[in-house]
């Protein structure tokens, strides 16, 4: 609601206005300017597993009225104390654990459509990752709950868009890009490498992570296979996993202005053996100069 947004910048401005600073990272502003703007009396806070810029946003929410319903992922992903977790955020909605797993299984279905789709983009062409990242990041609330609306835009991607593997390739050979990091806020930088540059980018780790394509067999396997809350080391595993999978020529690292997470650029980069570009957002704009002039060098180096 925030990106989609149709000035998402206002959303920004508006949280600095109420006193958010400059320096604090930008989703955090705009998610508090949803949350007024859209009504909300009642929210999630992600208190471990997500940042502590989380912390503030829960704190100036809730002194306006805002009733939050806090969750913990545990830092060391520790199984039992993930169950614990899960149960006392289930006590505190009011929802058995059958009821909660039953609700799983249903949604299962959305989200494993949503990886079909992400599995046709890296495999054959007719799809662009726009949409895919779209789908991906529509997973972390089935479109805004509009649960039968999304199956049906599933269903007519699936049907329509996904060319069996080798058709709708360009003649050239193609830049295969992924990007990991945070959702980057950039409001065209796939638009950019795929209509501008003719990259494909066959893989977006956030918003497939969103989708928890680890599903496992209940709640307990599904979050803490979800790689997200837990760090960096997870998140590495799968990537490296994934570069392969994707035969990527190389990975943009997307990192947030004033977000603690750009430090992991550090561990990536020791542990990836390929060439990475690391790219810091800000607000939700358009790309600047500066950051098409960084891309324009690394996609050179890439086609050289
Ligand atoms: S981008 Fe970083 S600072 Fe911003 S909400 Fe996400 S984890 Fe927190």
């Amino acid at each position: 609601m925030f990106v989609a947004h149709r000035k998402p910048g206002e959303l920004v401005d508006e949280a600095e206005r109420e006193g958010y600073p400059r320096s604090f990272c930008s989703w955090i502003k705009g998610i508090y300017s949803v949350v007024r703007t859209e009504g909300f009396r009642r929210m999630v806070g992600v208190t471990q597993g997500d940042c502590s810029n989380t912390h503030a946003l829960i704190e100036t929410l809730a002194d306006e009225g805002v009733e939050v319903i806090t969750f913990a992922y545990p830092f060391d992903r520790d199984r039992r104390a993930l169950r614990g977790e899960l149960e006392r955020f289930l006590e505190r909605l009011g929802v058995s654990w059958n009821d909660a797993e039953e609700w799983k299984g249903r949604l299962d279905v959305f989200r494993e459509k949503a990886l079909a789709v992400d599995e046709g983009n890296m495999e054959a062409g007719g799809l662009q990752a726009t949409e895919v990242n779209q789908l991906l990041l529509s997973t972390s609330d089935m479109m805004a709950g509009d649960m039968e609306g999304f199956g049906r835009v599933l269903d007519d991607v699936i049907e329509s868009k996904i060319l069996p593997a080798g058709e709708g390739r360009r003649e050239h050979k193609e830049i295969r890009l992924g990007i990991a990091g945070v959702p980057f806020i950039f409001n065209d930088l796939l638009e950019w490498l795929e209509e501008r540059r003719g990259v494909r980018v066959v893989y977006l780790e956030i918003p497939r992570q969103f989708a928890m394509p680890y599903g496992g067999e209940d709640l307990v396997e599904q979050y803490w296979h979800y790689t997200y809350p837990y760090g960096i080391f997870p998140r590495l595993e799968d990537i490296k996993l994934e570069l392969g999978r994707r035969r990527l020529d190389g990975l943009i690292h997307y990192v947030q202005g004033f977000c603690y997470r750009q430090v992991e650029d550090i561990i990536l980069r020791r542990h990836l053996k390929l060439p990475i570009l690391t790219l810091e957002g800000d607000r939700p704009n358009p790309l600047d100069a500066k950051s098409i002039l960084r891309l324009e060098t690394f996609l050179e180096m890439l086609a050289g």
